[in-house]
């Protein structure tokens, strides 16, 4: 086993990691930029090392820097959480070239999986369904209208290097087809340097659920179950759970047997999440795989009681996984809002600034995994999520009863953020009943607005 670490990163997740490197009894070294020098994860970290100014491109995002802390600080691997450079195939091999194991899949999986057309051509080759699209990269509005009228419209245009809900675009017939394939091509080149884009298929009302796989050196594959994810705004994830409300055994083996195939059809190693779109029939296509931890393992790690980040950490050291599928089992049901500071209200814009009192939740059954503190002030610079409150229990009811309850018991004065708005889909009959699709967010708050429900600014600061 390591006996040190840098980790990569910064927020909730660098703290999560850190735990974890306690509990296994390795030395943690944080990285971070001159606008965190006041954050959770440099406090809980045995060493510290500045390594620029606050935007990411200066810090963050900077590997001669983050390699130079590392060999300062004499670590043996680098754990890069999720963003950043967690799905940058080349830091990947400057690590592995420095000496320094990476704490993620080989550079060749990254690299498979992050080139999205790519990928789904792998997974069709692999016998893995994909969603209906073209056969490779649109470079035409010609292509891309031949592509549309072969499939049927609606169809959504995605950018091949992809990420985070960007470079995405749905169009309904022809002239806004021309429209969206020029809108995602440029902003494509924008946020990925890479304006390479296709067309695939867009579902109407679909679950979004995804498998969560571990993978050993020795070339065993499992899987721990499914999330659903399917409650989301403009196309990110705001609330997951596990089990799918709509999972059934026989679908869950189909499913996972489909995500292992996937996983192996790449060589994969370490953690990794196979995402799919689930129709009304049941069908289910691969759309992506995320070669990382994600924000919401935790809801996995409440289903199963395994530690996923531990299990990172030993994979990359070279252990085998201790057990197999069959000894995995899922007795609990789990569910994890994102605690963002946005104003859900007003177009989920960015809510920066100091925490003037912070209370968190606790109880049987009450996780939160957060970096602020009440006075923390929060940089503008970085993502707006400043936590997750994950609620379990022996069942779906309880669970959302629990959470109902420590979304109330939560208070984060000074800013707002998307906690009123959980409270208002953890309340919702629909939801309550597991009926729900990609599209249900945008539905209630377009219902709240009409219906002039929507909470006053006040209320929401207050949250
Ligand atoms: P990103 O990598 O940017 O997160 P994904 O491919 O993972 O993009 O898709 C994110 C979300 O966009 C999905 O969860 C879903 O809500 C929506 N989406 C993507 N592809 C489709 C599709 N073909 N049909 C309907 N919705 C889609």
């Amino acid at each position: 086993m390591f006996d040190k670490i840098l980790i990569a990163n910064r927020g909730e997740i660098a703290v999560r990691i850190i735990r974890a490197c306690k509990e296994l009894g390795i030395r943690s070294v944080a990285v971070y930029s001159k606008a965190d020098a006041d954050s959770l994860h440099v406090q809980l970290a045995d060493e510290a090392v500045c390594i620029g100014e606050a935007p990411s491109k200066e810090s963050y995002l900077k590997i001669d820097r983050i390699i130079s802390a590392a060999e300062v600080t004499d670590v043996e691997a680098i754990h890069p959480g999720y963003g950043f450079l967690s799905e940058n195939a080349h830091f990947a091999e400057v690590c592995e070239g420095c000496n320094i194991k990476f704490i993620g899949p080989p550079s060749t999986a990254i690299r498979a999986m992050g080139d999205k057309v790519a990928a789904r051509e792998t997974m069709r080759k692999a016998g893995v369904p994909v969603v209906p699209g073209s056969d490779g990269p649109v470079t035409s509005e010609d292509e891309a209208l031949k592509t549309a009228r072969r499939i049927g419209y609606p169809v959504i245009i995605k950018a091949a290097g992809g990420g985070g809900g960007r470079g995405m675009r749905v169009a309904h017939n022809d002239p806004s087809l021309i429209k969206a394939y020029h809108t995602a091509r440029s902003e494509a080149e924008r946020a990925f340097a890479n304006p390479t884009v296709y067309v695939e298929k867009y579902l109407e009302e679909p679950r979004h659920i995804e498998f969560q796989i571990l993978a050993d050196r020795r070339g065993k594959v499992i899987h721990l179950g499914e999330r659903d994810c399917s409650i989301q705004r403009r196309h990110q994830k705001l609330l997951e759970e596990s089990p799918s409300p709509i999972m059934t055994g026989d679908l869950r083996k189909k499913m996972g047997k489909a995500a292992i195939r996937a996983a192996e059809a790449v060589g994969y190693v370490n953690a990794g999440t196979v995402e799919f779109l689930v129709d009304k029939n049941g069908d289910f296509y691969f759309i992506e795989m995320n070669t990382r931890v994600q924000v919401e393992h935790p809801v996995t790690e409440e289903v199963t009681g395994i530690d996923i980040v531990k299990e990172q950490i030993r994979i990359a050291a070279g252990e085998e996984l201790g057990y197999d599928q069959k000894h995995i089992e899922f007795p609990r049901c789990a569910i994890e809002c994102r605690i963002n500071a946005e104003d859900p209200f007003n177009n989920f814009q960015p809510s920066p600034g100091r925490i003037d009192f912070l209370h968190v939740p606790g109880g049987l059954g009450v996780r939160v995994d957060q970096h602020v503190y009440s006075g923390y002030v929060i940089p503008p610079y970085y993502d707006s999520m400043i936590g997750k409150l994950i609620c379990y229990a022996r069942d779906r009811r309880t669970a959302l009863d629990r959470m109902s309850r420590a979304l109330d018991e939560f208070v984060i004065r000074g800013i707002r953020t998307t906690i009123p708005l959980h409270k208002m889909i953890i309340k919702d009959p629909n939801f309550r009943r597991g009926r729900y699709s990609t599209s249900f967010v945008e539905r209630l708050l377009n219902t709240t607005t009409q219906a002039g429900l929507q909470l006053s600014s006040d209320e929401t600061k207050s949250s």
